[in-house]
């Protein structure tokens, strides 16, 4: 419902919480940072706090699951109780199951499940602080836990939401954009083959809008992969660094 005293954009343009229209919120990607998983990442995106954990290919339990052509990819997305303003009920609820699908199906473009068969690769998006924007941060995260657990994979998926707030188009929604303003659209992209592996829309956009969204999009998640792109780079010139 629209909220008549809200103002999310001032005359100049500029958001509510400080940025332009086109403009990320501060992004930090740190890789490798649980010990127990066989890849992990870290992704804060502004108040929008993940952690991506990932085991396998691993055996699968029980045995009769197991495929014999490929790997099955296994997601969970889950938002702890304590990283929204509503404290959210234990246990999945029908928006993480929903989540956990689209993020499965958004990662399956991209890895090469039958390099594995018969085994399991299983894929945890924890989401520890939620302000907008976590299906696609879960994803960013969620790929770049992958490629560190050394799972072969056509490209990375890096991830935004756009949308339409006040009339105006903006990148990377958070969370009062997301519920006071028109339209929010998630969107993922294996950068490299310039494929879209999702896409949902919530809200409406004409087809000019629309366009100019998608374009919007692809300009963050360029700059997302760019940065996904770094901090792979930076950890494994760390690990060479290490070894001479
Ligand atoms: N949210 C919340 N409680 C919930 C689910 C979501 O407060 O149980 C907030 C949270 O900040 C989330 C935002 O609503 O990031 C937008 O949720 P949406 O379902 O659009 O998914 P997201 O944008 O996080 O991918």
């Amino acid at each position: 419902m629209k909220n008549e005293k809200l103002k999310l954009i001032s005359e100049e343009g500029i958001r509510i919480d400080g940025r332009k229209l086109e403009e990320l919120r501060p992004l930090r990607i740190e890789i490798g940072v649980l010990d127990k998983s066989d890849g992990s990442a870290y992704v804060e995106l502004g108040k929008t706090k993940i952690f991506a954990a990932v085991f396998g290919p691993r055996e699968v339990h029980p045995k009769h699951l197991a495929l014999p052509d490929r790997a099955i990819l296994n997601c969970r997305y889950h938002m702890t109780s304590f990283s929204v303003d509503e404290r959210k009920p234990l246990g999945m609820t029908r928006r993480e199951i929903e989540l956990s699908k689209v993020i499965r199906e958004a990662l399956e473009s991209v890895v090469f499940l039958e390099e594995f068969p018969r085994t399991s690769i299983d894929v945890y998006v924890e989401v520890i602080q939620a302000d907008g924007g976590t299906r696609t941060a879960g994803l960013t995260a969620a790929s770049l836990a992958l490629a560190e657990a050394g799972i072969p994979m056509a490209d990375l998926v890096a991830a935004v939401a756009v949308g339409k707030v006040e009339g105006h188009l903006v990148l990377d929604l958070c969370d009062i954009e997301d519920k006071y303003g028109e339209a929010d659209m998630p969107i993922a992209m294996a950068p490299r083959l310039n494929s879209i592996v999702l896409l949902q829309l919530n809200g409406r956009l004409t087809k000019e809008e629309f366009r100019k969204a998608l374009e919007l999009a692809k300009k963050g998640i360029m700059e997302i992969y760019q940065k996904q792109r770094d901090a792979l780079r930076k950890k494994y010139s760390e690990v060479s660094l290490m070894e001479v």
